[in-house]
């Protein structure tokens, strides 16, 4: 359902070419549940851009879903991310002038689906944030916002669920949680979840775990 070839990216910084994917390859199925590890700066958040459509490779491919990511305009990506993929940022981007509800169903809203209001509700409920509906994201903790982030990203209940750490800001019990949601929508679904995490614990629920390392990607046995 995914599959990476030989995906090349540098980064140009400051006049110095930081080299990040040096031939990073990659299939996951549909349905399948793949953790992703490797120390910090190693290039995992830039991989999921990658796989995302959100940063094009200086060269490789990226199949998703059956066509060519990098080949389509970046409307068709941004449609394809919009229907087919959920994506949860380390960094929470949130909507600072709308509310939790207002930011979870966004993009419902601006897919033009019905519903966003009372989906939006049912999925801060399923995160545990019944009660911060009306709260703005800064006037929210750390771990609540990731959690509104959580809903927005999965409200659409896309094919492939993309996380980027998302237990990173959370207590174990929060994290925990929110791994649970992740991990039953990939059943209830069978849709595909690849995350990121520094947690073994997370990546042992995984059904496969393979490590970023100089620029590549390698399974490994936990
Ligand atoms: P990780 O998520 O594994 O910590 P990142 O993908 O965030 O790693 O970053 C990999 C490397 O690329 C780091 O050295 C980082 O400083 C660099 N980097 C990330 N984004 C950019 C960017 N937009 N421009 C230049 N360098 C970047
Ligand atoms: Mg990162």
């Amino acid at each position: 359902m995914i599959e990476l070839n030989q995906v090349h990216l540098t980064y140009s910084a400051a006049g110095r070419q930081v080299p990040v994917l040096a031939g990073a390859s990659l299939a996951v199925p549909q349905g399948e549940s793949v953790a992703i590890i490797g120390p910090s700066g190693s290039g995992k958040s830039s991989l999921l851009l990658v796989m995302t459509g959100l940063e094009t490779p200086d060269s490789g491919t990226v199949t998703f879903d059956g066509v060519s990511l990098h080949e389509q305009s970046s409307d068709t990506r941004a449609d394809l991310r919009r229907d087919k993929i959920g994506i949860v940022f380390q960094n929470f981007h949130l909507i600072p002038s709308l509310t939790a509800r207002d930011n979870v169903a966004l993009p419902v809203d601006i897919a033009g689906g019905d519903s966003a209001r009372s989906r939006a509700e049912a999925m801060l409920s399923r995160v545990g944030l019944a009660e911060r509906m009306d709260h703005y994201p800064n006037a929210m903790s750390g771990g609540e916002r990731q959690r509104v982030a959580l809903a927005r990203a999965l409200i659409h209940q896309p094919m492939l669920m993309v996380a980027d750490e998302p237990t990173g800001n959370l207590d174990s019990q929060t994290g925990e949680a929110v791994a649970d949601l992740l991990f039953e929508l990939n059943q209830e679904n069978d849709a595909t979840l690849i995350l990121v995490t520094h947690d073994p614990a997370l990546a042992a629920r995984c059904e496969r775990q393979v490590r970023l390392h100089e620029g590549q990607l390698k399974s490994v046995t936990l």
